[in-house]
């Protein structure tokens, strides 16, 4: 059974890999004259630039005229929900979709109509797609056999990049007998021997546990610090992208919503639904704002920001405090996030870290009375 299914997976890769060369091969062959203009000048400045790209599957727009410059050696992700449009920009940036409409360069060379072995990037999927029949070291030469790269020399650098990834003492195992990250880690060596500019991952972690899934985030930003190469990095956990990313840019519908450092995204978002996305907000506005904040406008406040005293608190210079009572409580190791009903019936989320062991600090449970307060600098106005 085992042999049947590898031997299944073995044919399912190589037919991957034929349809996509022949689909490239005949559009080659039909836009002979695109590609005689390969090396238009570049609009954008960034090293992987794309000036108004649009994709469209019949009446899904999915990505909608989108303008983005990644610099280069960066560690840029694009989050968003499902169906947002990131794994699509990632697939016309690695050239496996075409676009509908704009132009995407790397360093400084026009790829729009390039196939994707044209290109000098690199793509890093969730499912590792690894031959089964192959060593590791057979798996990570893979690549430079087909470049005609003489044995000794690929024989080498497969070896360097299989170090990279810390597993040179499973270089003669077979996929199979991998753990599932130990296999992710094969498939990143995989693609950085080829020394890609560009290296585009699609939720490359989205299959690992997630003690094994931060283990492999700090890997993946180091191995990207040394290597030097720029990573565009599709994902939707939020925390993933603050922890791992230069920059990111936040997509919602096709578009992107906010791009920016971590910090300034989850701190100062610019629209309700990065505040929401990112992290667990306190959103105000109209008649509830007025109340609580003083302000009609748009505001939040993270629960982290929100304190909980006992009853009686009174509010200290720049702070504003409100009464109310706890109706939720949720404890979630480092944390306990509660949720507490103000007397103007407003409900405000409040997180708090469990620095001492139960029974050894002043808790709140269900019913109790309490005053929640907050720095005023601390109310964000979100301008959208
Ligand atoms: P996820 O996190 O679920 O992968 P995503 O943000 O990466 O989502 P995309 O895969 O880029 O989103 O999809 C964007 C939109 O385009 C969705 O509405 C999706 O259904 C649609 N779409 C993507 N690929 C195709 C396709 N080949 N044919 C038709 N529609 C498609």
């Amino acid at each position: 059974m085992g042999r049947i299914s590898e031997r299944f997976l073995q044919i399912w890769l190589l037919a991957r890999t034929v349809s996509l060369y022949t689909y490239w091969g005949v559009r080659k062959l039909l836009f002979k004259g695109e590609y005689g203009m390969t090396s238009l000048p570049v609009q954008g400045s960034g090293f992987v630039s794309l000036q108004g790209v649009s994709k469209s599957f019949g009446d899904v727009e999915a990505v909608k005229g989108l303008d983005l410059d990644i610099a280069s050696g960066e560690f840029f992700s694009m989050l968003g929900p499902s169906g947002s449009g990131k794994t699509t920009v990632l697939r016309m940036i690695a050239g496996f979709e075409s676009v509908s409409a704009g132009s995407i360069s790397i360093d400084g060379q026009d790829v729009t109509t390039l196939a994707p072995f044209d290109r000098t990037v690199n793509t890093v999927f969730q499912d590792y797609a690894l031959f089964p029949h192959m060593t590791i070291q057979e798996n990570v030469e893979y690549g430079l056999r087909t470049r005609k790269v003489p044995k000794p020399e690929r024989a080498k650098q497969a070896a360097d990049a299989i170090a990279r990834v810390k597993l040179s003492h499973l270089a003669d195992r077979l996929p199979h007998q991998l753990s599932g990250g130990q296999r992710q880690r094969i498939a990143l060596a995989r693609a950085l021997v080829l020394r890609p500019k560009v290296l585009l991952l699609d939720e490359p972690l989205g299959a690992l546990d997630k003690q094994l899934r931060e283990e492999m985030q700090v890997e993946l930003k180091s191995i990207q610090r040394e290597a030097g190469i720029t990573f565009v990095f599709v994902t939707h956990d939020q925390e993933e992208a603050l922890r791992m990313s230069d920059r990111i840019a936040v997509f919602n519908e096709g578009r992107i919503e906010q791009l920016g450092v971590p910090h300034d995204v989850y701190e100062k978002p610019e629209t309700a639904f990065v505040a929401g996305f990112l992290g667990v907000s306190n959103l105000l506005s109209g008649e509830a704002a007025k109340n609580l904040v003083g302000r009609s406008d748009m505001v939040n406040i993270r629960p982290e920001r929100i304190r909980l005293n006992g009853a009686g608190y009174r509010a200290e210079k720049d702070e504003t405090a409100v009464s109310g009572v706890i109706v939720e409580a949720a404890y979630t190791g480092a944390n306990t996030l509660y949720i507490l009903e103000t007397e103007g019936k407003q409900r405000l989320i409040s997180s708090r870290l469990n620095e001492e062991q139960p029974g050894h600090e002043e808790g709140f449970v269900m019913g109790d009375k309490v005053v929640a307060s907050w720095r005023n600098h601390h109310v964000v106005t979100i301008p959208q």
